[in-house]
């Protein structure tokens, strides 16, 4: 299994209805590009659902979006970046058409790693120089894995939530157990984490609350309980539409705010600082051929995150 600082090697990939191990030829990293030698690739809801055709994939697409790793190759006017850098990525690989691009701004319409360009199961993988996050130096390369998700959380440390103010995170499972983490380490420590089956009233009412598991009646409850001009953050991403109360946002002036991404070099930074504790949150390394187990335990709860070991 060596792949020489070239995209290729062994990848997961779907394909005829179902995934499997593939063996790809090399790719190396062209101008603007650069190789990443996969340590370490998360597995995440949206793999998941890729994987068991939920979420449509190109045929022959390698899933994966969660990687740390190192560097292999760089590509022709690559700067800043050196081989042998320890690094994660952004998976949102930028169009380079759109309005957001020309004004660099950040791409309106990226393409994600894993569902619309192939992804983190491989060895080796080759992205734009752009999508790379230097980690530190002798970061855990599983930690570097889980900046992505981490800086998933980040976005609700920004949208504008008020630090003193009484909140919740509704949901079950690590995600909400690390937005909780995430708060309280960014001084938001009137924040609580609830079960959806749990949310109850309470006494003038909540500033705000985040949903870590989008349904119809977890919206309605929480609507509910926000107290007036209080935020509703949206986090998780579910398949289909869910409806919402509008009459009860406007009669509340409540806020409503979508939660994608924070900064993904405050991710690298907060893990390697140590001020969040997520070792508990991180589950077992299998080896990529391991992939039907490894898939079938993250279908079957989201208790702990599981990755792909690449190497060894
Ligand atoms: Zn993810
Ligand atoms: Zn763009």
């Amino acid at each position: 299994m060596t792949a020489n600082g070239r995209s290729g090697g062994w990848v997961l990939a779907r394909r005829g209805g179902a995934v499997g191990l593939e063996r790809r030829g090399a790719r190396a990293a062209g101008a603007g590009e650069v190789a990443v030698r996969v340590a370490f690739a998360g597995i995440c809801r949206t793999d998941v659902r890729a994987a068991d055709g939920e979420l449509g994939v190109a045929e022959g697409r390698v899933l994966g979006h969660e990687l740390g790793g190192t560097i292999a190759a760089v590509g022709a006017g690559v700067r800043g970046l050196a081989v042998g850098q320890t690094v994660s990525v952004d998976p949102r690989l930028a169009c380079g058409r759109c309005v957001g691009c020309a004004a660099e701004e950040g791409c309106w319409r990226p393409e994600f790693l894993g569902v619309d360009r192939d992804g983190a199961f491989a060895e080796v993988l080759v992205v734009p120089a752009s999508a790379i996050v230097a980690v530190p130096a002798g970061l855990d390369l599983r930690l570097a894995a889980y900046v992505e998700p981490v800086a998933a959380t980040l976005a609700i440390v920004e949208a504008g939530l008020p630090q003193a103010g009484v909140g919740v995170v509704v949901g079950r499972g690590r995600i909400a157990e690390l937005a909780l983490l995430v708060l309280h380490a960014h001084g938001f420590s009137r924040a609580s984490l609830v079960d959806p089956a749990a949310l109850v009233e309470t006494r003038g009412g909540l500033d705000f609350a985040i949903e870590a598991e989008a349904s119809a009646a977890l919206i309605d409850a929480v609507v509910a309980r926000l107290r007036p001009r209080g935020t509703l953050v949206v986090k998780s991403r579910a398949l289909g539409r869910i409806p919402i109360d509008v009459g009860a946002v406007i009669a509340k002036e409540l806020r409503v705010v979508g939660a994608c991404y924070g900064s993904f070099a405050a991710a690298a930074a907060l893990l390697a600082s140590g001020r969040v504790d997520v070792r508990p949150l991180l589950g077992r390394a299998r080896p990529l051929v391991e992939y039907a187990e490894a898939l079938a335990e993250a279908r079957a709860g989201e208790g702990q995150k599981l990755f792909f070991a690449m190497e060894g």
